[in-house]
């Protein structure tokens, strides 16, 4: 906690006093959004910060010292999750310019915990490529499951799967002679939402067990009504849709269906995948504060696995909270190193970086093993590898296509992990994330690159949870 703090502290420290450096506008279909950037280059939205105050009259307390000496604060702060010490708030002032003045003199204050920026996150996938343009948004309501195709008995061949030299790589075939995944196994594809009426995933979407759909009604009384297959963060409905390709490609690459005749297959044939998208707009981007809904939400309804393939922001205590909360529940939480290429134990990534038991930080690697050139590294902070490059999966549309970036290594971990968790449902995120680590495939362009120095072996990985967990329990 002392590192931690010192860790906020040392980037808040160095916001830029007037944030001149404009970058662009977040794409979406709320009103546009103007990006500035820390002084060490982390973005963020001009004029807003996070703050964690210790009640809600200190909270009001302070609003009003910052009105009085601002001049210009604006009560734009809904009450998000409660935490144990206190609640977090989102605070917006109309002068960027004034941002630094306000989260230093929130920190002063003894009724706070924290403030920080309101940090941008961005997929990680290359922008070598432009990324297929996806069909309009999808229906009205969620998923359309009576229009899902019949999985076929016993289990068809699926047509592209030559194509995926990843799953390959990572020995995916011998793995599913022991299991093919589980419809129990849920995982939070945290991203730009999913096509939920793909071909190839709907039968392997989540759907919220005490959520009845489309009757305006919050019926599990999780706070979000009609969140039958998960919820949208960044326009805040209960459709989830996928208005870039990138969630959709994540969520083909941890479970497209496998055996079903149609397209691919992902890493694991089967799942439950709960669709949580706060990234958006045709760079992929989102804030902070969606982005901690959506872990919450994950943490809060039953995901066992999170899958991460974005980043960018600075260190956040409100996201680090997060992820502690998720740990302490024995979720994974996978992350993506990032695509600058660049040393993450020199310049940090987040959520890469948060030296947490259940983070696990994934490069990339092509189809020779080598590590991709935009690949991040880092031998203390990064993990293991993943194949990443060309990597072929689901895009909106019921069409498929080939991306690469760390967004792609990442899922093809989170999907082992669903096979790991599949068949030893009692393996927390300690004991996952140890079986993936102990069980890489030792390369020699990964040595010194990232701490296992290799890459997935999903076979390997479930052989060593046998030795560990004893023979599988049946497969569902
Ligand atoms: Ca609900
Ligand atoms: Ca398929």
């Amino acid at each position: 906690m002392k590192a931690c703090a010192r860790s906020v502290a040392s980037v808040l420290g160095v916001i830029a006093i007037s944030s001149v450096c404009f970058l662009g506008y977040a794409q979406g279909s709320r009103a546009p959004k103007k990006i500035a950037f820390t002084e060490d280059g982390y973005p963020y939205i001009r004029g807003e910060y996070l703050v964690k105050v210790r009640s809600s009259a200190a909270l009001e307390r302070l609003l009003d010292n910052q009105q009085e000496s601002l001049g210009s604060v604006s009560r734009k702060a809904p009450v998000l999750d409660a935490g144990e010490t206190g609640q977090w708030y989102k605070v917006q002032i109309s002068d960027d310019y004034k941002l630094r003045e306000a989260i230093l003199s929130a920190r002063e204050s003894a009724d706070v915990v924290y403030a920080e920026p309101n940090y941008v996150y961005y997929s990680q996938v290359s922008r070598e490529k432009n990324l297929p343009t996806p069909p309009s948004r999808g229906g009205k309501g969620g998923p359309d499951y009576n229009a899902a195709p019949a999985l076929p008995v016993p289990p068809v061949a699926d047509p592209d799967i030559a194509k995926m030299y990843g799953l390959s790589k990572i020995g995916a075939q011998q793995a599913w002679q022991v299991t093919g995944g589980s419809a129990k196994v849920l995982v939070a594809d945290i991203d730009t939402g999913i096509d939920y009426n793909h071909e190839d995933i709907i039968n392997n979407l989540w759907r919220n067990p005490a959520e009845v759909a489309g009757d305006g009604i919050d019926n599990d009384g999780n706070g979000y009504i009609d969140d039958v297959v998960g919820w949208d963060f960044r326009d805040k409905d209960a459709r989830p849709f996928d208005d870039n390709s990138h969630g959709t490609h994540t969520a083909g690459t941890i479970a497209a269906t496998g055996g079903n005749g149609i397209g691919i297959s992902g890493v694991a044939q089967q799942a439950s995948i709960m669709s949580l998208r706060f990234l958006g707009g045709s760079e992929g981007s989102g804030s902070l504060e969606d982005a901690v809904k959506a872990i919450e939400y994950a943490t809060n309804n039953g995901a066992q696995i999170m899958s991460n393939s974005w980043g960018g922001g600075g260190y956040s205590q409100t996201m680090f909270d997060a992820i502690s909360r998720a740990n302490d529940k024995g979720i994974l939480f996978i992350a993506a190193a990032g695509n600058s290429g660049s040393d993450n134990d020199k310049k940090a990534q987040y959520p890469a970086n948060y030296k947490l038991p259940n983070v696990l930080t994934i490069a990339a690697t092509d189809s020779a093993d080598k590590l991709a050139s935009f690949s991040c590294f880092g031998v203390t902070t990064v993990h293991m590898a993943a194949p990443g490059v060309k990597i072929l999966s689901t895009v909106p549309g019921s069409k498929y296509s080939s991306l690469s970036g760390t967004s792609m290594a990442t899922p093809h971990v989170t999907g082992a992990a669903v096979l790991l968790k599949s068949v030893y449902p009692n393996m927390k995120a300690r004991e996952l994330k140890a079986a993936l680590m102990e069980s890489v495939e030792a390369l020699p362009s990964l040595s010194g690159k990232v701490s296992t120095g290799g890459r997935l072996n999903i076979s390997k990985a479930l052989a060593v949870a046998k030795m560990q967990h004893g023979e599988p329990s049946s497969g569902n």
